[in-house]
């Protein structure tokens, strides 16, 4: 296993435009790294960079200690994992885990020293001698990373294996991959645009954009302190809504109405004028079901809601508000970025399943104004 460490590293293609634009950053031997962003922000450039499938413009790539820039694909000892999983459709799961070996002219009783140990591990003994077209999804996927556990790569990549599933089994083999990963304790990158995935699989989520890192932090962090209106808007789903504001003294004017800020939010905005207030769906509840020790925490307000969505546990109500078309513009251009659906001239509030607000009507709200997010509308800086 081993350390990854990318230095200032940039990618130029043909036109000259760099696809990865001064990327440093540090894997530790062990860590399970997410690379995410939208279609088009050098994930998979990245990813290509580190398994030596595509030369470095500038910058140094470093594994376990060693400058690779030169080194061949084949020398850097790394196992990259497919969509398809790449494997061999006439050989048994035995030969496919062991075709590495072969390849290195490993000796017979040593091939099945370590395909029996590796198969010991991911639970694949009583299926070595079926054909790939005889095994479930998941079951394929860890055949695949059998043969990386065979040949003792220093890290696992892996690029997008999940997006050609159906939902469910996605679901089933996100679990299955934390949990090898966890029980392997391989280093592992992993890149997707599916930020569910970058959620709930990685120790550390790196978020890209148009070839910058924009964030590295635990999912945790970056879901309640994104550092801009990108990384906001990104994680998280539904998405936070960002509403428009004006400041008045120690208060945000808001198309719901004013929302009292504590102070250290206070004090960032001071002296702004149009800022973009962030509020996650959850951050809302029905004012009724609200006890009154919390009620002066946060702030009160009334609103038409359009359309509710029942979920079983908790609803969803959409409110519509007004906002200057220059706000608007800003946000449709966001999510147009994001391939986010929202056009986001509609608030998502997510209260509780037992409320009992109604469409076309008039609700009072609840907001944890402790919570929200406060950005720039032009550098998309969370301020707060
Ligand atoms: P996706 O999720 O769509 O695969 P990505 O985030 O993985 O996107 P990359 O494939 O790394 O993005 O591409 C980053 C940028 O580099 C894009 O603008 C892309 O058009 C460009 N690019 C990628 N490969 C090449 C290439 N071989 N020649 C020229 N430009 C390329």
């Amino acid at each position: 296993m081993a350390s990854i460490e990318m230095r200032n590293i940039v990618k130029k293609y043909g036109d000259g435009f760099p696809a990865v634009n001064d990327v440093s950053l540090d894997i530790a031997d062990g860590e399970f790294m997410i690379l995410v962003g939208p279609s088009g922000c050098g994930k998979s450039t990245l990813l290509r960079m580190i398994v030596g499938l595509e030369d470095i413009t500038s910058g140094d790539m470093i594994i376990g200690g060693k400058r690779v820039n030169d080194l061949a694909p084949r020398d850097r000892n790394l196992s990259m994992v497919f969509q398809n999983y790449a494997l061999y459709p006439h050989m048994t799961v035995y030969e496919n885990i062991a075709f590495p070996l072969r390849l290195s002219k490993t000796p017979d009783d040593e091939v099945r020293r370590r395909v029996t140990e590796a198969s010991d591990v991911l639970e694949l003994k009583e299926h070595l001698e079926r054909k790939p077209a005889n095994l479930s999804g998941g079951q394929r996927q860890r055949v695949a990373m059998g043969r990386a556990i065979v040949r003792q790569a220093e890290a696992f990549l892996f690029d997008e294996p999940l997006s050609n599933l159906d939902a469910k089994l996605r679901g089933q083999m996100r679990t299955e991959i934390s949990r090898l990963q966890r029980r392997l304790g391989i280093t592992t990158v992993y890149v997707t645009h599916d930020q569910t995935e970058a959620m709930t699989l990685g120790d550390r989520v790196c978020v890209l954009r148009k070839g910058l890192i924009q964030q590295v932090a635990s999912p945790r962090e970056l879901y309640e302190q994104p550092v801009n209106l990108f990384v906001a808007g990104f994680i998280g789903s539904p998405p936070m809504n960002f509403l428009p504001a004006t400041v008045e003294g120690d208060r945000l004017q808001t198309p719901f109405g004013p929302i009292v800020l504590d102070e250290r939010r206070a004090a960032a905005v001071r002296g702004r004028e149009l800022l973009l207030v962030g509020i996650r769906p959850e951050y809302f509840e029905d004012a009724s079901l609200v006890d009154d020790a919390k009620r002066p925490l946060g702030s009160l307000f009334r609103a038409r809601v359009d359309v509710t969505e029942w979920l079983g546990d908790s609803q969803y109500a959409y409110i519509p508000y007004e906002a200057p078309e220059a706000i608007t513009n800003q946000l449709r251009e966001l999510s147009r970025e994001l391939d986010s659906e929202e056009l986001r001239t509609q608030a998502i509030v997510s209260i509780d399943a037992t409320s009992r607000i109604r469409e076309g009507r008039e609700a009072e709200f609840w907001l944890d104004s402790r919570k929200v997010h406060v950005f720039d509308p032009h550098s998309g800086d969370n301020l707060t």
